[in-house]
């Protein structure tokens, strides 16, 4: 399978969907994840339950069960308009949405858009962004493969993190986003966009390293693009490493080829 295969076997029958369940827990076991505590196989269940489809109504049963799509990024964005929810809005210059593949396997979060994002209206471009484009890129992907995107959409001043008002107000937007895109992997890239999604207040030095579970889909948790520029401009190379080992894990739960890396300076 490569990075545009999407499964398909959600749709063959509960035999299929059982094996296929299985294969996922065992890729999920060989990728380091050594267990699912309770409150994880709670939040499985509670996944599985907000991802069930809603009951058809007589329309959609009438027009099959294709009408019911799961909304597409192009109606999230259309309702989110001028958005002026929160205070965020008035300093922006754009609102960036998120960017890549709609129907990617993989999807990176990062916190929030910095002053080179909100100039231009894309995600992780600028210094931070070039050190995410490293990254895929040494993954053997492409941007337009994964999609990129952010837990609030307006420019952070000072590359702040955001705050519990601005975070709500937005945040149910990143889920759609999510939900829409489907994707077999999410990549949260540091503490504040992994405690977000997690809802957790641990350190991402903490998280990375397992997959942890967010609504059934897994999630890895890693140092973000611009501790990492931080780090290498003091010569220090460690996070990088770190990064890779995470990343590492991730392409072998897509199954996809994890190309030699050495660590030699
Ligand atoms: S950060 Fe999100 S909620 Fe706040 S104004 Fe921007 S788009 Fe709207």
């Amino acid at each position: 399978m490569n990075i545009s295969e999407r499964s398909t076997t959600h749709a063959a029958g509960t035999p299929l969907l059982l094996a296929s369940l299985r294969a996922y827990l065992n890729a999920l076991q060989e990728s380091g994840l050594d267990g699912i505590p309770v409150s994880m196989a709670g939040a499985l269940s509670a996944g599985a339950a907000e991802a069930a489809p809603p009951a058809a109504s007589a329309a959609e049963a009438e027009l099959g069960p294709e009408s019911r799509q799961p909304e597409t990024l192009e109606k999230i964005r259309q309702e989110l308009g001028n958005c002026q929810r929160c205070g965020l809005a008035k300093s922006r210059k754009n609102l960036v949405f998120g960017a890549g593949n709609p129907r990617a396997r993989l999807v990176f979060v990062g916190e929030g858009p910095g002053a080179d994002e909100d100039l231009k209206g894309e995600p992780f471009v600028g210094e931070v962004g070039q050190v995410l484009n490293r990254i895929i890129a040494a993954m053997e992907l492409k941007r337009e493969d994964v999609y990129l995107c952010s837990v609030v959409k307006c420019c952070l001043p000072g590359n702040r993190d955001p705050e519990t008002d601005e975070t709500a107000a937005c945040s149910p937007f990143l889920q759609r986003q999510i939900r829409s895109i489907q994707p077999e992997v999410i990549v949260a890239l540091g503490s504040f966009t992994a405690d977000t999604l997690l809802g957790t207040r641990e350190p991402v030095a903490k998280l990375r390293g397992k997959f942890r579970d967010y609504h059934g889909i897994p999630l890895m948790a890693t140092h973000h693009p611009s501790l990492l520029l931080r780090r290498q401009k003091e010569g220090n190379l460690e996070s990088f490493w770190e990064v890779w080992d995470d990343m590492t894990q991730v392409l072998r739960l897509l199954k996809l080829p994890v190309p030699e890396k050495s660590r030699k300076k």
